[in-house]
């Protein structure tokens, strides 16, 4: 039998890859413009890190991570989010003495081991953005304003923006213990993990994904009327210079975020149009993340959207894109592949879209080759061609044929 993908990856092919090709563009161009800079980092890290950065009750760590040995006994995982490895390389090289905020973005493939269905796979891809060093509610603004203009360039509208505040380790003391009570107090319908949740992190039994655990969360205290003062009024700057912004938003005071880091701002980007899996963009504040992960103390914030979800929600507006990249020149032969494979290398030197039969076909077959591939221009190499260096032009639209000299490239490339 034939070996098909792993269950939860997908290929994509080539008819898909304008609108992938446009979607990281786009989102590339607009990062740029508000200041952000491309990182690549490893594909796989060290265990620890995301234990540590995205947090061990969280339930990407326990239960979706793609985490093996390697071959010198390393535990070594693939990413599964590029928040934690975007600040250890900040850590690693020395950003902080760098003028601030250090504003990063990436783009690439993540790995969470989970139940694949409509927009969620094991492999799937974030684009993100992260700054580093600054508090300022500005910042935070400002980081919304990116992905709302990314959606905005990319055409994608009816997403909706909801925002949250979730405080500091300091006013979450407080939460805590009236969420740890609530909770306690429904423990026999919560799932076995989240009961184990409920001692280390209470936060996260909000964020699970079982409905029995989702009706008891829906009931319970928000840590939005929790909050200190000092996070209540970085939360109102937030709010007051989206609106500056022209940013609509709604607070919504369930959302938590899914990941351990986070601090104060946090939210989501969520569509209607694509089922269950609606959340296209998440991001917020965590001001302990450099820490935590041994770096001096330091703020951050950034987001990620799952770029296979925006793709669902540009198919869903009926957005299509297709890139016909035709050939300016189709070199036929007769017998004289040498020489076709020759001129075609040189017209590439100037940049030119050329192709030659590289298949062994007919003159015939040729021809009906370069139309489907839409040639603009023809000419066909035999052995007379190739002896006198002289070749006949052939305009595939018009038909018009004219004579070039094949030792001229510069002339044949103006031609064509
Ligand atoms: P969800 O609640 O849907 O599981 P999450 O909170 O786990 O999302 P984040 O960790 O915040 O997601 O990741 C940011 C974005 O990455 C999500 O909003 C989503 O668009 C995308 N994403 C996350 N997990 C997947 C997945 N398994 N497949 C496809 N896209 C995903
Ligand atoms: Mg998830």
């Amino acid at each position: 039998m034939a070996i098909k993908a792993p269950r939860g990856t997908a290929d994509i092919l080539p008819q898909d890859a304008a609108l992938w090709r446009f979607v990281e563009k786009t989102a590339a161009e607009t990062a740029r413009n508000f200041g952000y800079e491309e990182i690549r980092t490893p594909v796989f890290e060290h265990t620890e890190l995301f234990q540590r950065g995205v947090g061990d009750t969280t339930d990407v760590v326990q239960k979706e991570m793609y985490t093996f040995n390697d071959k010198g006994d390393r535990s070594i995982t693939l990413r599964p989010e590029g928040t934690a490895s975007a600040a250890r390389a900040y850590i690693e090289h020395s950003m902080h003495a760098l003028p601030q905020p250090v504003k990063l973005y990436y783009c690439g493939a993540c790995y969470r081991y989970e139940k694949p269905q409509a927009g969620r796979l094991r492999e799937f891809h974030q684009f993100g953005i992260e700054a580093f060093g600054s508090t300022d509610p500005a910042l935070d603004a400002e980081i919304i304003a990116l992905a709302s203009t990314i959606f905005k360039n990319l055409g994608a509208t009816g997403l909706e923006l909801n925002i949250n505040s979730i405080g500091c380790p300091e006013c979450r003391k407080k939460y805590n213990e009236a969420l740890t009570a609530y909770l306690s107090s429904h423990s026999e319908t919560l799932c076995e993990t989240c009961n184990t949740r409920l001692g280390k992190n209470p936060m996260r039994v909000l964020d699970c994904k079982s409905p029995v655990c989702k009706e008891v969360a829906a009931g319970a205290p928000q840590i939005l009327s929790y909050i200190c003062e000092d996070c209540r009024a970085h939360f109102e700057m937030v709010q007051q210079y989206l609106h500056a912004m022209d940013i609509p938003f709604t607070i919504d005071a369930s959302i938590v975020r899914g990941l351990d880091y986070y601090t104060r701002t946090v939210f989501e980007f969520v569509s209607t149009q694509i089922g269950a899996q609606g959340t296209v963009c998440g991001g917020g504040r965590y001001d302990g993340l450099l820490e935590e992960l041994g770096g001096n103390p330091g703020p951050g914030m950034g987001f990620a959207m799952g770029i296979e979800r925006i793709i669902l929600v540009l198919r869903a507006m009926g957005l299509v894109k297709e890139e016909k990249n035709s050939p300016r020149l189709f070199v036929a032969s007769i017998g004289q592949t040498e020489a076709a494979l020759a001129l075609c290398q040189k017209l590439r030197g100037y940049g030119v879209y050329a192709v030659c039969d590289v298949a062994g076909r007919s003159l015939k077959a040729q021809m009906k080759n370069a139309d489907r591939e839409g040639a603009k221009f023809s000419l066909v190499l035999g052995d007379e061609e190739v002896h006198s260096g002289e070749a006949q032009l052939k305009n595939m639209e018009t038909g018009e044929k004219i004579t070039v000299s094949l030792g001229d490239i510069p002339a044949l490339v103006a031609l064509i």
